[in-house]
């Protein structure tokens, strides 16, 4: 598939973790990527590793929290680029925090990012992606909230689901453009973000997945350049999850026979 190459590829929450990832592995397809975040620091030594390695990367400072800030985003990316073709909305946080102890506070900042800045980065882009030939979107969502529960997280459990009650009626109003959404469910996956959690988290996690170890940013990278080609055209509405098989052990002795 070689689909990707010249596309304009936006991607939220591409400083670091996943998001860096799936950048990377769509300019090595030879697409021209737009990096989104907060950083700027962290952001500008994204786009540096890919321009270093050949790829054509710019950054734009946002929050897709604020919707001015995601309006001039996907301006900025047009003025570079000349267009957009496929938006991944990655960007996300997952606080912990219990039933019992959470806060209102909490609870809106979760939605606020997870959800209501996917909906507003979806907003912003739409303009441009309709005037693509093949516009695509995918969505970071997770396997928490959709298949699984954590706890500490039913907050942003809300929103991965959320996400995907989004994305099945976005599905079917944006088909008469000819752009498709779908989003891709990773597991646990090797990030900062992760690595956060600690030790002990990340080594229950690589025990308690069939494949025997955590996903890499690249893992998901790949789902979501597949999901993005022009190949993939006729799948909309749909979730991939990329775990490792994480979520198919009924029990413990499933998971060590
Ligand atoms: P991460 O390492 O913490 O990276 C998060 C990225 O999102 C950073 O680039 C961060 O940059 C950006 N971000 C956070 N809040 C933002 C905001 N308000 N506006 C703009 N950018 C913002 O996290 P990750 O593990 O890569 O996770 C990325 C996505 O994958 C999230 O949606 C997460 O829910 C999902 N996910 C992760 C895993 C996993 O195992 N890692 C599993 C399932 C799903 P700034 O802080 O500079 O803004």
């Amino acid at each position: 598939m070689n689909s990707i190459q010249n596309k304009t590829i936006v991607v939220t929450g591409a400083s670091k973790g996943i998001g860096k990832g799936v950048a990377k592995i769509f300019s090595d397809q030879g697409g021209k990527v737009m990096i989104v975040a907060r950083s700027e620091d962290e952001g500008r030594r994204a786009v540096e590793e890919l321009n270093r390695s050949g790829g054509t990367a710019e950054f734009f400072r946002a929050d897709v929290t604020v919707k001015t800030e995601l309006d001039r985003m996907a301006q900025y990316t047009v003025q570079c680029f000349g267009g957009i073709d496929v938006l991944c909305c990655n960007a996300g946080v997952f606080p912990s925090a219990a039933l019992g102890d959470m806060t209102e506070a909490q609870w809106d900042t979760v939605i606020d990012v997870n959800l209501k800045g996917m909906f507003l980065t979806v907003s912003a882009c739409l303009p441009y992606l309709k005037q693509s030939k093949a516009g695509r979107i995918v969505l970071t969502s997770s396997i928490t909230g959709p298949h699984t529960g954590y706890p500490g997280w039913s907050h942003y459990g809300a929103t991965k689901s959320g996400m995907l009650g989004f994305m099945r009626t976005a599905a079917i109003e944006l088909a008469c453009d000819g752009i498709t959404i779908n989003a891709v469910l990773p597991g646990n996956i090797i990030t900062e973000g992760l690595q956060g959690l600690g030790d002990d988290y990340l080594k229950t996690m690589a025990a308690s997945i069939p494949l025997k170890r955590l996903g890499t940013p690249q893992d998901i990278g790949y789902a979501m350049a597949f999901l993005a080609s022009e190949e993939a055209g006729f799948i909309t509405g749909q979730t991939l999850v990329v775990d490792g098989g994480q979520i198919l052990p009924e029990s413990i002795e499933a998971l060590n026979a």
